[in-house]
């Protein structure tokens, strides 16, 4: 890599804008004057959310000690409690009626459950918590379905000051236990099984596994019933949910905790490498998941029935199901199972049946809708939605598109959601009711964050330029830390840029100043001297009518150094136009000549592969280290945090039968 040369190359433009609506605008919480108002004083800015949108037992007095940077203090002497703002106090402020979870179970089973309802959950099982020996500053690991059982633990860890490391369910028995050993969890949560592609699938085997696998300080494991299938029982340690909150009081009182008290532990998604235990604390991290919620998903808790498709085991799940909406006061669906079962219409069918007004789900996700076509959707009545959300990955503005026309309407904003397992709250998104929104762009800072794009040299560029995003001041959901490595933390975050927060990803500023996101700078191509990331030449192909999803990455070449190298996933209702145009060749052909056209010869791939799937990680981001193996003929690297292992088989040998 040239490190002198700036910065990446802009390619792609966009022109297209769409402003909000009279009525929305009108209606919207967030007001324009947020920015002045934030930029006035920045601290004080978040000192008002802090005493806005929590309840707090000792108010705070300070607001910012970053005196021990890289780690922050937040509204550090000041003391409340997570679970008591999420749900007691709606209880008490007369709202225990009003619904917070319509469980959605992937059978078709229901379960609503009210604020007064999740009191009382929360409270027998912080109380069966306590009974089992879990403590306040002790750590629990969390091994749940998608099922109310996975907030309701969530929520009882946080009333009793334990903090919870959620592991996605869909993980192995090693991952487990090492996420375990990792955190040193005295107490699992788990439950039987949960249902998965129309099946019960077994979860407790890979606790009993995962416990075998060596010593651990975990003295008890909690059983949640759900598919009823057959389980091991290790007498004196395991302990059935029902059973333990059936024998507990309903009456607990939520312990207060100091600001910084840890709320969670949670591992990122390894998309990059080895997943880094981040972790988050209490005041800050809940100031900042309630305060983006409520502005960049306009929660109106009344009236909004809001969905977010994110697992809890990861942190969209953490902040934008469990936390930022339940402290909102939100009416919120929760969905067990997978978006195609028992048809591809699963999702529509349940926006049609609650009436969701708000929607949050993933770039990959509105790529996969793509290429089941449009027909799916248009069965349903998807005239609810009022707003649409996406995040963790660069949404494609043609998938922006699609998601824009076909699930919102023509008139339901979208908002690109930029931020990490690090950042804990969103950190740059369009505000609904003011940002005129653009496809495929995160756009702005919100209202108390900033953001710069810095080149090699550490120099802010300007409109028009690119290179690295930073977080150049803290922000109150900041990680603290990654746990039990210090050292990680340091070099992970705050050593490209000395003494400022670096997040991995490249970036670039528009004319108009809007923030387009690139992908991480490891996947950024050098070609013949060009610096090009694979987010604008995915993004051209994806513009191409036959295209639903594309990944990109940069094979060496000895003529250019590298070479761009395409793998594409073809619409459904693509076979029939591809067909008009001959074999495979010519669609290869076709594409190539597109991508030309759209950003320049430059960026023309050297091979495009058509495949059936792309390896993408259990949330549901590509992992293009992995194909750069199959580009380089390499051996295909680690596949651990790979959702569906075999792809990788059938991408590589497609690659040998075409070369
Ligand atoms: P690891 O850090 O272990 O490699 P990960 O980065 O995939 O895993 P997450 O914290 O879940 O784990 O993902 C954060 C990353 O997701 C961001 O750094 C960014 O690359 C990407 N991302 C999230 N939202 C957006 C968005 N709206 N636009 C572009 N990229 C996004
Ligand atoms: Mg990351």
């Amino acid at each position: 890599m040239t490190d002198h040369n700036p910065a990446l190359e802009n390619l792609l433009t966009e022109t297209r804008a769409f402003a909000p609506s009279e009525e929305f605008a009108a209606a919207a919480n967030a007001k324009g004057d947020l920015y002045a108002h934030a930029e006035a004083d920045r601290l004080e800015f978040w000192a008002e959310q802090a005493r806005r949108h929590l309840t707090w037992d000792t108010p705070f007095t300070e607001v910012l000690d970053f005196s021990g940077a890289p780690t922050a203090r937040w509204f550090a002497d000041g003391r409340l409690n997570a679970a008591y703002n999420a749900v007691d106090r709606h209880v008490e402020a007369g709202n225990g009626d009003r619904t917070a979870i319509l469980f959605e179970g992937e059978p078709g089973d229901t379960r609503t459950l009210t604020y007064a309802d999740l009191q009382r959950e929360v409270s027998k099982a912080a109380n069966a918590l306590e009974s089992l020996g879990v403590a306040t500053g002790d750590r629990v690991a969390i091994y749940l379905p998608m099922i109310p059982e996975a907030v309701i633990a969530m929520l009882a860890c946080a009333r009793i000051g334990a903090a919870h490391s959620v592991v996605f369910g869909g993980f192995s028995a090693e991952a487990l236990y090492s996420r375990i050993i990792d955190a040193d969890a005295t107490a699992v949560i788990t439950a039987d099984g949960g249902y998965r592609r129309g099946k019960p699938s077994a979860l407790k085997p890979a606790v009993d596994d995962a416990l075998a696998k060596g010593e651990t300080n975990v003295k008890h494991v909690l059983v949640v019933r759900r598919t009823e299938q057959d389980v091991a029982w290790t007498e004196g340690r395991d302990v059935w949910w029902h059973d333990a909150l059936g024998e507990a009081s309903a009456e607990h009182a939520p312990v207060a905790v100091e600001a910084e008290h840890p709320l969670f532990i949670l591992y990122t998604s390894g998309t990059t490498g080895k997943p880094k235990g981040i972790l988050h604390t209490t005041g800050g991290y809940l100031t900042q998941a309630a305060y983006t919620h409520w502005n960049v998903f306009d929660l109106k808790p009344e009236t909004d029935v809001y969905w977010c498709t994110a697992d809890v085991g990861w942190v969209t799940g953490h902040s934008y199901i469990t936390y930022g909406p339940l402290i909102n006061g939100a009416t919120q669906v929760l969905y067990e199972g997978t978006p195609d079962t028992p048809h591809q219409g699963r999702w529509w069918e349940i926006v049609e049946k609650y009436g969701v007004t708000i929607l949050y789900t993933a770039p990959t996700a509105i790529r996969t809708c793509m290429k089941w076509g449009d027909d799916v959707p248009a069965k349903f009545d998807l005239s609810s939605l009022r707003l649409l959300g996406s995040v963790g990955e660069p949404i494609n503005p043609e998938a922006w598109m699609w998601y824009r026309r076909v699930i919102g309407g023509d008139k339901a904003p979208i908002v690109d959601t930029w931020w990490q397992t690090e950042t804990g709250a969103i950190m740059i998104s369009p505000l609904p009711g003011v940002t005129a929104t653009k496809p495929g762009s995160a756009q702005v800072p919100l209202p108390g964050v900033s953001v710069s794009i810095w080149d090699d040299a550490g120099e802010a560029v300007g409109p028009g330029g690119g290179g690295y995003l930073v977080l150049d001041q803290p922000w109150p959901s900041m990680l603290r830390g990654i746990w039990g490595d210090e050292q990680r933390f340091s070099d992970t975050y705050w050593s490209r840029f000395p003494g400022t927060y670096f997040a991995g990803d490249g970036a670039k500023y528009d004319a108009d100043g809007d923030i387009w996101l690139l992908g991480r700078v490891d996947d950024v191509m050098n070609i013949s001297g060009h610096r090009l990331s694979t987010t604008e030449i995915e993004s051209a192909l994806v513009s191409h009518e036959w295209v639903a999803e594309a990944a990109v990455v940069g094979a060496s070449d000895d003529t250019t150094g590298q070479a761009v190298v395409a793998f594409v996933i073809l619409r459904g209702d693509a076979k029939e136009k591809t067909d008009e145009v001959g074999e495979g060749a010519d669609v290869v052909a076709a594409l190539r000549n597109h991508v030309a056209s759209e950003i320049g010869p430059i960026a023309k791939p050297r091979s495009i592969l058509v495949v059936a799937e792309l390896p993408k990680t259990r949330s549901g981001k590509i992992m293009r280290r992995l194909l750069r193996d199959v580009a380089e003929n390499r051996q295909v690297g680690d596949v651990t945090t790979l959702a569906d292992s075999s792809v990788m088989d059938l991408i590589s040998s497609g690659m040998k039968g075409s070369s």
